[in-house]
């Protein structure tokens, strides 16, 4: 009686552990994410555009804008769905969604703002090691960004 008391207390603990770093990865991903989109397009003053108004600014004064909500987990880290935004566009005008689905259109061609719809109401796991993966190769495309944004031409 006593033992298996004792032993459901010990798988309890490593079961509350990994559903806590599932939560601290997905955290860091949307970090490390935010940082790899905001810095694809550099110019060579560091300064990336708002997919939806055109504005150029320093990329660290700009958003990773999601045109279907970061809600969605399906889509959370698509790199389609996902477009460096100005916080003017983001934040105060909804995302500016209408234009951000005609640019989808018009950057990777007719169907896709409907293709990232559709694929946002499906479901996804993303597992803890699958996270690591993906902010590491997220890390490493980020740093490769950086050294050609700064690189003059
Ligand atoms: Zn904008």
């Amino acid at each position: 009686m006593g033992d298996s008391g004792g032993g459901l207390a010990q798988l309890s603990v490593p079961l509350i552990f990994s559903v806590m770093s599932v939560t601290k990865l997905k955290k860091k991903l949307d970090v490390v994410f935010s940082r790899y989109v905001r810095t694809r397009d550099l110019d060579d003053n560091g300064r990336a555009t708002c997919f939806t108004c055109g504005v150029q600014k320093p990329w660290k004064e700009l958003h990773a804008g999601h045109f279907q909500s970061r809600s969605k987990l399906a889509t959370r880290f698509d790199e389609v769905n996902v477009q460096v935004q100005c916080p003017r566009c983001n934040l105060w005008n909804q995302g500016e969604q209408y234009q951000f689905a005609l640019n989808l259109d018009e950057h990777y061609g007719a169907g896709t703002a409907q293709r990232i719809v559709a694929a946002s109401n499906g479901t996804r796991r993303i597992s803890a090691g699958e996270y690591q993966q993906l902010i590491a190769h997220y890390e490493a495309e980020t740093q490769k960004n950086l050294e050609e944004g700064g690189r003059t031409r």
